[in-house]
């Protein structure tokens, strides 16, 4: 997959619909959180670089969809915004509306350097499904349109579908958020350095079964930990005690075990385990090996398992990591995640590894380990990257101008 970006076309005098994610936390009026603008800034720097005006339109909360709600304007975005883009760019803020007189009157009005950020795309109930007529009149406003928002990428909203289908007359390219997206989740998985290993875990085999049987005639490893290892060792037999198992996909996990088998994929279980009754703060903690006795739940992988799980990230060359391998919001079971958290950054900056690491909750672990500047790529989406590691095709993708 391979799609044109902004760094192919020339921007002078063109107005430019970005689809960004500025879905930020708020508390009243107040961001707690501004990450999700920071990363955007780059793109809208190139297009103002390029002498273009850049036209934002986000979603922001969950609004009802029936017109504009002030809890979930994107007023205090804009505030925040010409915060950081300085007195040198002006922010246009299009107040309750995403399209028509409003939004074709701040346009107009801008001068060069400045910026419009429309009001919440869901205002209008036809965000959600990509209704056509709203589709057209957001992409009357401008001449070529960018994705930049890779966490909704997974979703055919009108601003990442209806919009660009409607504008294949115009440059349709992707920002550079979601360009470096693109490029390790797809390029560097569909043609990585070897050994190539995939680390799977969290809650439920589930949830993650399209993306193990992708993964599995790709990579060299699959290293399975979380709870959903329990699922598989019940499967081939072990005892597990208390641990968490769906016995509906015991099935599912024979079927992936020969899968890996027939394609020579070492699909690689813990071996040990840190175990406890309950879940909580100071209950006693034991490390059992293969035999979880009758009480006793796997809440992490063992100091063994980690020792070796680290030794194979260190040979690797490419390592993509979705889904905590413990109960890691609770110590002493976040042992397992941040070890290897630890062990992939290590990865990267002795070896020069490609580590990617993608999901909400295995980025938040690599960010308590410390080790987020380290990791070659951390994905900002985590429906959109899991499915992405499905080799699903994004329906965002897909609107955009292949190269
Ligand atoms: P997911 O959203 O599927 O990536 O799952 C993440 C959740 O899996 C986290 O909240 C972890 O606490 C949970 N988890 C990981 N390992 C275990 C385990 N051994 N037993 C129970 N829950 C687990």
């Amino acid at each position: 997959m391979a799609t044109r970006s902004v760094k192919d076309l020339k921007f002078r005098g063109k107005r430019v619909l970005v689809r960004v994610d500025f879905n930020v936390p708020l508390a009243g009026n107040e961001i707690m959180d501004d990450r999700r603008l920071a990363a955007a800034l780059p793109t809208i720097q190139h297009i103002l670089k390029g002498g273009g005006l850049p036209v934002l339109m986000s979603h922001l909360g969950r609004p009802a969809g029936n017109g504009p709600e002030a809890a979930f304007s994107l007023q205090p975005v804009a505030v925040r915004l010409q915060a950081m883009l300085g007195e040198q760019h002006k922010v246009h803020f299009v107040d309750g509306a995403c399209e028509g007189a409003a939004a074709e009157a701040a346009i107009a009005g801008a001068g060069a350097g400045d910026v419009v950020l429309l009001d919440n795309l869901r205002f209008h109930a036809g965000e959600k499904k990509n209704d056509q007529a709203l589709s057209a009149a957001i992409a009357s406003l401008a001449d070529v349109y960018v994705d930049d928002a890779f966490g909704t990428a997974h979703r055919d909203h009108a601003s990442m579908v209806g919009v660009p289908d409607a504008m294949r007359d115009r440059p349709r390219v992707a920002g550079l958020l979601l360009d470096r997206e693109i490029h390790f989740l797809a390029r560097v998985l569909d043609d990585p350095q070897r050994p190539f290993i995939a680390i799977l875990g969290g809650a439920k085999v589930s949830d993650k079964l399209a993306a193990i049987r992708n993964l599995l005639p790709k990579v060299d490893v699959i290293l399975v930990g979380g709870a959903m290892a329990y699922t598989f060792m019940a499967a081939r037999g072990d005892s597990v005690g208390d641990s968490l198992v769906e016995e509906g996909m015991m099935d599912m996990a024979r079927e992936l075990m020969s899968l890996a088998e027939g394609a020579s994929t070492e699909l690689l279980l813990p071996t040990d385990h840190r175990c406890a009754e309950s879940i909580g703060v100071d209950v006693p903690v034991r490390t059992c090996e293969i035999g979880i006795p009758t009480g006793w739940m796997g809440l992490d992988i063992g100091p063994e398992t980690l020792a070796d799980w680290t030794r194979r990230i260190l040979d690797a060359k490419t390592v993509v990591w979705n889904g905590p391998v413990g109960v890691f919001e609770q110590p002493p079971f976040d042992e397992g995640t941040v070890g290897l958290a630890h062990a992939l950054a290590k990865s990267t900056r002795k070896h020069r590894a490609v580590t990617i690491v993608g999901g909400g909750e295995t980025a938040a672990a690599v960010e308590r380990a410390g080790v987020s500047s380290e990791i070659s790529h951390i994905s900002t989406g985590g429906g959109a990257s899991l499915r992405m590691l499905e080799g699903a095709e994004l329906p965002a993708l897909g609107s955009l101008e292949a190269v």
